[in-house]
Formats: structure tokens, sequence, C-alpha cells
């Protein structure tokens, strides 16, 4: 998910009176993939809103995990290197987050270098089509942070485009618009495999929003993401309807599959809160899924 949201001032003030934030949070992003803050910045933040149990789950990536692990020993948070992999399946885009991984795991760091590698070639090609339609890309801001060059970043870096970054990408960079290179990505069996390989559990993150138009497809789906090892689905997030959270839940019950929860913080004035799902009245044990990451060995 890497769309910019506007600022819901009024929604949070209510939620923060209810006293419904919650104090785990297993889904975020820092500025090594394409969120707001640093890797500490978000422990700070994190810290402020009481959140004690966090995981970085940065785009295919675990550059950040390091400085977040100094950091949540400085704010007493207990802290959980993840990542989140962007991986496909019967010609579908899926997110696969791997939470308690070994992010030094050199199996796991190859397949990330490789994929970086996969996105640059393909940043090249998407800069050259937008100047085949007259576009300038101002190439000295892309790829500053960790080298991953993010199809927004490139938006945001076209010169002169009068409109918003979203907007643009929207228009030139998305599925099927003028400007768009489809980018080789790995198989959903790929990513469950590699996330082992560096010791983690495989999560689904939100599944009931990537099938958000064929909601009907998730039963089989999970059913065949748990054949190929999935040990578990993000039930709670912070944009699931009550809805699709007790379908999720559901599932995750019926397959006896770990459950998770995470907000897919990336800004600060996001949609997206630190901690700011909803549990809607189920029942959710984090014991279950922390015990199984601390017990990764
Ligand atoms: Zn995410």
């Amino acid at each position: 998910m890497t769309v910019k949201q506007k600022s819901t001032k009024v929604k949070k003030n209510k939620r923060e009176e209810a006293g419904t934030l919650t104090k785990k949070d297993f889904h975020m992003h820092s500025c090594y993939s394409d969120g707001e803050l640093s890797p500490a910045e978000l422990m700070r933040e994190c810290c402020k809103r009481k959140i004690n149990y966090a995981a970085l789950t940065d785009h295919d990536t675990v550059d950040g995990v390091g400085e977040a692990i100094a950091a949540a020993g400085e704010f007493d948070i207990q802290f959980f290197p993840g990542v989140e992999l962007s991986c496909i399946y019967n010609g579908r885009g899926f997110h696969i987050l791997g939470l308690g991984i070994d992010h030094r795991d050199p199996v796991l760091l190859d397949k990330l270098d490789y994929f970086k590698g996969v996105r640059a070639e393909r940043a090249v090609k998407i800069i050259k089509k937008l100047e085949e339609y007259g576009w300038n890309v101002d190439n000295s801001v892309l790829g500053k942070k960790d080298g991953i060059i993010t199809r927004m970043e490139i938006a945001e870096a076209v010169k002169d485009k009068a409109i918003s970054a979203d907007i643009f990408f929207d228009k030139w960079l998305g599925k099927n618009r003028p400007c768009f290179v489809k980018r080789e990505r790995m198989t959903v069996k790929e990513a469950i495999r590699l996330i082992h390989i560096a010791g983690g559990k495989a999560i689904w993150a939100h599944s009931a929003k990537t099938l958000e138009k064929d909601l009907g497809l998730l039963p089989r789906i999970v059913k065949e993401f748990k054949a190929l090892g999935l040990d578990g689905l993000e039930v709670f997030y912070s944009e699931y309807s009550e809805t699709q959270t007790k379908i999720v839940h559901g599932l995750a019950l019926e397959h006896g599959l770990l459950m998770s929860a995470g907000s897919d913080f990336h800004w600060v004035n996001g949609l997206r809160e630190l901690g700011g799902y909803d549990l809607y009245g189920l029942k959710f044990n984090p014991e279950e899924i922390i015990n199984s990451l601390s017990d990764r060995g």
C-alpha cells in the first residue's frame, strides 16, 4: 500500500478519547521504503503512543531494521524485525509479511538485493518512457535512501507536473497507464520459503483489501497459501471494515492460522495511524503471535 493519505484528525481524536488505540503493531513502514519517518523516529512515535510491541515491515528491504532495533531498545519496545514482500500468484499481486526474521540472513539479503536490481532496471525504463512523453525527471533525488526506487518516488521527482505526485502516479504510472512498466516479482511460494529460511513467520497482509473486489476468492486462496506454508493472516488492519475483519478472523480460526494486527502506517498525517486498527469486539490473543516470533531461536 503506497498511497499517500489525507489527514483525518476528527476520527483520530474520537479514537483516542474512546481509548481504543491498541498497543501492538506488526505492520509499519519507514523512509527505507515509502514511509515518512526514519526507523528511530518511528520507534519514538510508537513510544509516544504507548505501543510496546512493534515490527518494522518495509517493502522488500530490511535496511532500516538495525536502526529500529537500536531505537526500540532505548524506548523499551519489544521489536521484531520484519519485511513486506511484493509477490505474485496466478498473475495477481500480493503482499506477504515476514515477521520475526533474521534480517542478516544471507539468503534473504541476496534475494532482496536481486529484486532491488530489478526495481532499478524498471526505473530506468519508466524514466525513458516519461521522457518520450516530454516529462523530465530529477534523477538526483531518486534512490537516495537505500537505492530502492519506487514508482511513487519517480512520480514525486517529475519536474513541472503542476499536479500532485498521487494524481500523476494514477494518470501515468499506474497499471495500464502510458508509462507503466511491469516488474518481475517473486512468487508467493518463494516469498513464504524465503521468510522461513530467515526464521520468520509468513503472514498474508491485508488479504481482504487486496481481494476487495473478489472477496469470494478469499477462502480458496487462504487454503492454497496455507498449503504453500503460510503461517498467519493479518486479521486486524487499519482499513478493514467490520465485515472484512470478521471474514478474515473466521478464516484464521478455520485454518488454525496465526492472527496478526497492523496499521500499515506510512505517514504522520495519513489515514492509518500507528496501532490504529479496530478489533470490532473479536477475540485477539496477541501472545500467540508474539510467542511464535520469540520462539524462533
Ligand atoms: Zn505495508
